[in-house]
């Protein structure tokens, strides 16, 4: 079962659907249970189960701070409990599959071939209990577009109950090679962002990096399709060793033959899955290319073209590369080194993964400035 968790204010004054709401009462005694279950609430949420319920009870959560009002959560026979919506995250997911047709050298999700075509139905019901003012909601896998009609009856749903969000949507854009497939998703126009990776200017690098032959032909054509019918699309670049050595020539190969694109975002490494695995064909110290980002950001820059770099701390980059740096590290996977210690940019730095242990830290690493703390 999926609720939205709310207190009991919000339940009586927003529009989510009753018998979807979990009315927290953990902070509030002497609730009228029955009127509560006469109005058609879903279920209640307490600190403790030493009370009869005529509704279902949701008690004694071992980590309490997790659920807040605002939250969707998933709730198994079991007891277990998953938060798949954070109210005020800075960054909220849904995750579509974990089927992929690539297997990239630096895969942070692994792909498995189950079915699990379950989770378009979840993601619809979910959908339906986001707060309507979310301003973006991301979308990932695996490959989300394996899912098919499963995916546009998703975005169907989106554009119903969450009209205002821009759905930010990883995908390697290889199936939209077919043009009619393309062409299914013409309703999503507009409110979707397709996050596409390109890792090279040329096919055999990129192919090598997705571990795919043919997908550089197939991602192309599939952006330029996208592009034709008016989506939105962004170009990504994850940089390791096997991508930074053409990021000069990537930006170009961008500016000429990709100028619709509204965004590139040139990406650390997150060190999980096949990263870690690939570590001895991937890891590059990130001095080492600063450089070379710094330049490829500055010509996309100069072009009219929006650049932004993501998980790199800000004291390995040159000082003309900062403002393109982003705090892009989703908060629960977010950490700062001890070194980070009264760094005058932490505020504005991303930090590192917390899957990023000691051995894939730049050398580089030290505090820019030395506040005082107290
Ligand atoms: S990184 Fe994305 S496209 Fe590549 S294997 Fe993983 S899920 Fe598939
Ligand atoms: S020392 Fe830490 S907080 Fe400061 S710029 Fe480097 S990584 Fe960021």
């Amino acid at each position: 079962m999926l609720y939205k968790v709310l207190s009991l204010a919000d339940a009586l004054s927003q529009d989510f659907p009753l018998s979807k709401v979990m009315v927290d009462l953990r902070s509030l005694d002497g609730v009228d249970l029955d009127a509560l279950g006469s109005i058609g609430a879903g279920a209640i949420l307490r600190v403790d189960g030493d009370l009869a319920s005529p509704l279902p009870m949701l008690h004694s959560l071992t980590m309490p701070e997790v659920v807040a009002s605002g939250d969707v959560i998933r709730v198994h026979p079991s007891g277990q409990v998953n938060v798949l919506y954070r109210r005020g995250a800075n960054a909220n997911t849904l995750f579509a599959t974990e089927r992929c047709n690539s297997r990239c050298l630096m895969c942070s999700q692994p792909p498995h071939e189950e079915d699990d075509s379950w989770r378009i139905g979840e993601m619809i019901d979910l959908l339906q209990l986001i707060d309507h003012d979310l301003p973006v909601l991301g979308i990932t896998g695996g490959e989300p577009c394996l899912l098919g009609e499963g995916l546009v009856e998703v975005l169907r749903a989106a554009k119903r109950y969450l009209p205002n969000t821009v759905l930010h949507i990883l995908t390697n854009g290889r199936l939209f090679s077919d043009r009619a497939f393309v062409r299914s998703f013409d309703q999503a126009a507009g409110q979707v962002v397709w996050a596409v990776p390109v890792y090279s200017d040329n096919a055999i690098d990129h192919d090598y990096v997705v571990q795919a032959d043919g997908a550089f032909n197939e991602t192309l054509n599939g952006l330029h399709n996208l592009a034709e019918r008016g989506h939105r699309v962004e170009i990504r670049c994850v940089l390791h060793r096997q991508t930074v050595h053409r990021l000069r020539e990537l930006a170009d190969f961008a500016y000429w033959n990709l100028p619709f694109a509204e965004h590139v975002a040139l990406m650390g490494l997150e060190p999980m899955g096949y990263a870690r695995s690939n570590r001895d064909v991937l890891w590059i110290d990130q001095l080492e290319y600063a450089d070379t980002l710094n330049q490829a950001a500055a010509y996309l820059w100069r072009r009219g073209i929006a650049v932004s770099i993501y998980n790199i701390p800000l004291c390995v980059l040159p000082d003309q590369a900062r403002p393109f740096a982003r705090k892009s590290i989703s908060d629960w996977k977010n950490v700062f080194a001890p070194e980070c210690q009264g760094c005058t940019l932490q505020d504005s730095c991303c930090g590192f993964f917390r899957s990023a242990g000691d051995g894939w830290r730049s050398r580089g690493i030290q505090p820019v400035g030395l506040r005082a703390i107290a």
